[in-house]
């Protein structure tokens, strides 16, 4: 496409409030490196606009890899006999805690699979305690859940939540996710937003079955809910799962798609996956270079890091706790930006104060 008409088709969706499937579905498939250049290039300039240079650090702790569901790209998933199942005791994740906030970050991520397993209250008094004893803010990212048991959790002091939809599209959904229901998913967004909550959500790029134009449309919902942040990763089915043979999502799609879901949501943080980092090579910086705002060290205590394994080849499962930050502050370093170790609430002005 020639330059100026793709600026101009990329300005025009940039300020349109709900910006047309067609036209996004049409950004998506552009292919020549020019064009890429153009977008990605375009995605920048809003980031640098709306999120400005710091990256955030949110420091992810995955605390049980029990799971009632059985997704179809999981290694989690209900059916895998093969690995070990873990749940850390609470003084074991308040450790980790304390090692994050040594290293001056000022998010944890508490990530588990769908364990139901999870006692309410003792998930609540480790919030409590968290929140005494740290300044920090805490990110829930442990499945769908009754309204009472995240209202608890927010009443503790818990200040965001994230679910990942993984796709808008309800046939596509269910024929990933054995048993559950997209409405029931999107029940789960309302509530959290209803509750006050930060609310974080996404996609994967690349699921079977999926075509460009419901990617438009993951794009368009992200923008309809106004999200805190949006994960964008790409499909990488676990070996004992049932989509083991399936084909890996492309990494140029996915940046397309973080690229396109900065220009339309402006300013919600985007992180740049673990997922992103894991394929035949780290495109975490090609992702920080097309609208992402967010990174995610690993603070998961060994052997329980290792035993986390939703997709395989995961990056990072052997370096030491706490050796993520020096990393992530060399890229940032390499892209003339910095790490902001400030606490990183959402961007979306006058919401929550
Ligand atoms: S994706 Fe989440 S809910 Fe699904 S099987 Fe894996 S851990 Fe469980």
């Amino acid at each position: 496409m020639n330059m100026f008409k793709l600026t101009g088709l990329l300005a025009k969706i940039k300020e349109a409030d709900l910006p047309e499937a067609a036209e996004l579905e049409s950004v998506l498939s552009l292919e020549s490196s020019d064009d890429l250049n153009t977008l990605f290039s375009f995605a920048d300039l809003v980031r640098h606009e709306f999120c400005g240079e710091g990256i955030f650090l949110r420091g992810i702790i995955e605390f049980s890899n029990f799971c009632i569901r059985n997704c179809f790209y999981c290694g989690l998933n209900k059916n895998n006999l093969k690995i070990k199942r873990y749940r850390m005791k609470k003084d074991e994740i308040l450790k980790s805690v304390e090692l994050l906030a040594a290293r001056n970050i000022k998010t944890v991520v508490l990530q588990s699979g769908d364990d139901s397993g999870i006692d309410v209250l003792w998930l609540r008094d480790i919030i409590l305690e968290i929140k005494s004893k740290f300044d920090m803010a805490i990110t829930l990212s442990v499945g769908e859940r009754s309204f009472d048991d995240y209202k608890l959790w927010k009443d503790a002091g818990a200040d965001r939540y994230l679910l990942k939809i993984e796709t808008s599209d309800k046939a596509l959904y269910e024929s990933a996710h054995e048993g559950m229901s997209l409405d029931n998913r999107i029940r789960c967004l309302d509530d959290l937003k209803t509750l006050g909550y930060q609310v974080g959500s996404g996609n994967i790029v690349g699921l079977p079955g999926q075509t460009l134009k419901i990617i438009a449309n993951d794009i368009i919902f992200f923008k309809e809910r106004d999200l805190d942040m949006t994960g964008i990763g790409p499909f990488i089915p676990h070996g004992d799962s049932r989509f083991s043979n399936q084909d890996i999502g492309e990494a140029l799609l996915t940046l397309k798609t973080i690229a396109l879901t900065r220009i339309v949501t402006k300013n919600s943080h985007i992180p740049a996956t673990t997922a992103l980092g894991s394929l035949d090579k780290d495109y975490r910086m090609d992702g920080l270079g097309c609208g992402a705002n967010v990174l995610m060290p690993n603070f998961t205590p060994q052997p329980y890091r290792k035993l986390y394994e939703i997709y395989p080849g995961k990056r990072c499962v052997d370096e030491p706790v706490g050796a993520c930050n020096f990393c992530m502050d060399d890229m940032a370093k390499s892209l003339g930006r910095f790490i902001d170790y400030g606490i990183g609430d959402s961007l979306k002005v006058g919401r929550y104060v």
